[in-house]
């Protein structure tokens, strides 16, 4: 009898675990349009805390708990961060 000894596939790894979207307003429930731009990286959402200026998720540049004029939040906001 052969014993195989297969390297378990990690199925969790803390830094690539994404962050669950909101996909709706949670103050009006209406759902937001989905994101037309990447992801930014987590220390660019933390540039946008700092600078008071972020990108919605369709490139616009919102304030960091704004809306842009084409209904996309900003990614703090789809990310629910604030
Ligand atoms: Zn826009």
């Amino acid at each position: 009898m052969t014993h195989l000894h297969f390297m378990p596939a990690p199925d969790f790894d803390p830094d690539d675990e994404l962050v669950p979207h909101l996909t709706r307003d949670p103050s009006t429930g209406l759902c937001w349009p989905g994101p037309t731009v990447p992801e930014p990286a987590f220390i660019v959402l933390a540039g946008f805390i700092v600078d008071a200026c972020a990108e919605a998720t369709d490139g616009c540049l919102v304030e960091p708990d704004g809306t842009c004029e084409h209904g996309h939040p900003s990614w703090l906001r789809r990310l629910g961060v604030i």
